[in-house]
């Protein structure tokens, strides 16, 4: 009988970083069992991550380089697709290069990529899909709370005796956290929803449900703070010791009407106090969100005003308090930490002259560019080079006819990835990757927890580890000495050198379940559960900064010709650009197409009935989803899920809101809908 053999790695999907066995019969691999020792999920996954391999065998996976020669790919040698690349790479100007990758890859191939695009292109040109979910985050939790990331464990929730989910199906979208929600519950713990849509975890979950209006979360959590405020129920030791702002907060809330917040919102004053209540009165409070709070025009403030909550009440600094943001990757946090972002060098060292002489002199490069980069939607626009590794902006970025003419129009575009994806057609060159099963490498989850995903069978036809094409161009331009790695783990080596909350994790110790969340200063150091536990937050005085916010109205409003606010989002069962999850026999066959979540009332308005094909039409285009009558969504708004390429919800969106995120508004897009015809 032929011996099975279970190898244990992490689930290659969301940021919450289950742990599973892969199943590997014959050198291939032929199931997943959960990791029942693995503190994150407790023997527990969702079906994505119990179906997590088939893509892996998925049809169409590449095996070769690939050239595009009129119109047509060929397949090539490695030495002939990276000769081309970087004949184009020389010289080129390093303001018209531009690097996007994703949180699907390791911190490996991201350290790599961001070291070969500074010393060898001189370019900060650099970013993440990330920058279409968490962009708002960083810049509202760095000015309230110094450091954009989530503070407690997911683990360490189910210790809360108040949560607050805002803007997050959490029952969805990252079951397994939902799950210490639930234990959480149990325990006692009330339960506050904040969304637009009636979802199933505001269904399970909620003791308290704020249904509020599309876009008015800022006049929400505004009538949050006046009430707490105003019944005094501030946390007045800790706002003097800890923080700065709170006066000029004070006064700003005083002058808000509650009426017109009622008015704004749709929320009654008396569920707002009893939701303030519950929140100020908790010995634990926590705050959790995602995307419905940060993918606004407004997110920046939404969620300032968020952390604002949590320095109002002291629910910082220990186990199951704090606001919390999570990722959507399995390498969510990873990314930043590697510095794969225009503004940061590795560690979040903010770009400028000192940091460019620090790394330079680290990596023994001279030259190493001073000033910011330009983010995903700007390297889209304006680099005539681009290079994409595990990304699919066809998918993900907002208005994608647009980013089609763009991605057609440039010098040379290089994709590294599984499949031929929407991305990948346009490009001109064409690289097989490894999936996360068939190389060794380290990834950074929600809560800073960074595991270790162990090699499991071999690459597929010529596939590479995404670091390894950044070494051989290097060596190409003549930079082979800068990099000479060898393996994963010696990437690893040099990231603890460079990045200092990483300095004592190393590959054995990350062996041992459920990995090491950073900062972890030294081999000895444990981890850290608790982000700020001494008190002291990560802004340059120490202190946590209230800040002042206004409610706007979203950036392009709903009207007569347009006259419902469409929010895309995820469904349990298929995730992000579908690359991975599209390929899964499984998951389609739970959820296979695209379709429109539309509240009854509106379909008898439209005369649309439950089930039929409709025209969703924006400023930008149109798609034909078919119609899912629901009360989920309230009467004037529509939900459509962003996995489904021939019937994509980014054909709809709208262009990046302005700085500091440049955040795409994807929870509130004026659209119409009408009946498809024949
Ligand atoms: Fe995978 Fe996320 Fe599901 Fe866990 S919750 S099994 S990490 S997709």
């Amino acid at each position: 009988m032929t011996e099975l053999d279970y190898v244990p790695t992490i689930c290659p999907y969301c940021g919450t970083g289950c742990g599973i066995y892969l199943v590997i019969k014959d050198g291939a691999i032929v199931g997943v069992e959960p990791w029942k020792e693995h503190p994150v999920n407790e023997g527990k996954n969702c079906p994505k991550g119990r179906n997590a391999y088939q893509f892996i065998y998925g049809e169409g996976r590449l095996e070769k380089p690939l050239i595009k020669e009129n119109g047509s790919f060929k397949e090539a040698t490695w030495d002939e697709a990276l000769g081309l690349i970087a004949d184009k790479l020389k010289g080129a100007d390093p303001s018209s290069v531009g690097f996007i990758n994703s949180g699907r890859t390791t911190n490996e191939d991201l350290y790599v990529l961001q070291k070969f695009a500074r010393c060898v292109m001189k370019t900060n040109n650099m970013d993440n899909s990330s920058r279409f979910c968490h962009s708002t985050t960083v810049p509202g939790l760095l000015s309230t709370v110094g450091a954009g990331v989530m503070e407690t464990s997911t683990i360490s929730i189910e210790k809360a005796d108040c949560i607050i989910l805002a803007g997050v199906n959490i029952h969805e979208t990252y079951p397994l956290i939902g799950r210490r929600v639930e234990r959480a519950k149990e325990k006692g713990a009330k339960v506050i929803v904040i969304d637009p849509r009636e979802t199933i975890t505001a269904r399970i979950y909620a003791d308290i449900f704020l249904q509020l209006n599309p876009a008015t979360d800022i006049a929400l959590l505004n009538g949050l703070i006046k009430i707490i405020v105003e019944e005094e129920l501030e946390d007045k030791e800790f706002i003097a010791s800890k923080t700065s702002g709170f006066e000029e907060l004070k006064s700003y809330i005083s002058q808000l009407d509650m009426s017109e917040l009622e008015q704004i919102t749709g929320i009654p004053r008396d569920l707002m106090k009893e939701a303030a209540q519950a929140y100020a009165k908790a010995e634990r409070g926590c705050i959790i969100f995602n995307a419905g709070i940060a993918q606004h025009a407004q997110g920046v403030g939404n969620i300032q005003l968020l952390a604002d909550l949590t320095l109002l009440t002291g629910n910082q600094g220990r186990p199951g308090t704090g606001v919390n943001p999570l990722r959507g990757h399995i390498n969510g946090e990873g990314f930043g930490d590697m510095g794969t972002v225009p503004v940061f060098y590795p560690g979040f060292v903010p770009v400028s002259g000192v940091a460019a002489k620090k790394f330079g002199d680290l990596w023994g490069v001279d030259g190493l560019p001073a000033d910011p980069g330009i983010g995903y939607m700007d390297m889209v626009e304006n680099c005539s080079i681009l290079y994409i590794m595990g990304a699919n902006p066809m998918m993900s970025a907002p208005d994608i006819t647009r980013v089609r003419g763009l991605l057609e129009n440039k010098d040379l575009v290089v994709v590294q990835d599984l499949f031929m994806t929407e991305t990948a057609k346009l490009a001109d060159i064409v690289l097989p990757a490894q999936t996360w099963a068939e190389e060794e490498g380290t990834v950074t989850e929600t809560d800073r927890r960074v595991q270790f995903m162990n090699k499991a069978v071999e690459a597929h036809g010529e596939a590479k580890p995404d670091w390894m094409p950044f070494c051989e161009l290097a060596k190409i331009m003549g930079y082979e000495d800068k990099f000479t790695f060898g393996s994963a783990e010696e990437i690893f080596e040099e990231i603890r050198k460079i990045v200092p909350t990483y300095t004592g994790i190393t590959y054995e110790r990350l062996k041992k379940a459920g990995g090491i969340q950073w900062p972890c200063p030294s081999e000895d150091h444990p981890g850290t559960d608790t982000m700020f536990a001494d008190g002291k937050f990560k802004t340059p005085d120490g202190l946590g900064h209230f800040q002042v916010v206004e409610h706007k109205p979203p950036a392009e409003p709903v009207d007569d010709e347009y006259p419902y606010a469409l929010a895309t989002g995820r469904v349990l069962f298929q995730y992000h650009t579908g690359v991975m999850s599209r390929r899964t026999e499984r998951l389609n066959y739970e959820v296979l197409s695209a379709f429109a979540e539309l509240n009854p009332e509106d379909a008898k308005k439209e005369g649309i009935v439950d089930g039929e094909e409709v025209i969703v039409k924006s400023r930008r285009g149109e798609i034909r989803p078919f119609v899912k009558l629901t009360e989920e969504v309230p009467k004037g708004m529509l939900f459509i899920p962003w996995h489904f390429a021939e019937c994509a919800a980014n054909v709809l969106t709208g262009p990046s809101a302005g700085p500091p995120s440049k955040m795409p508004e994807y929870k509130y897009v004026a659209v119409n809908i009408e009946k498809g015809g024949e």
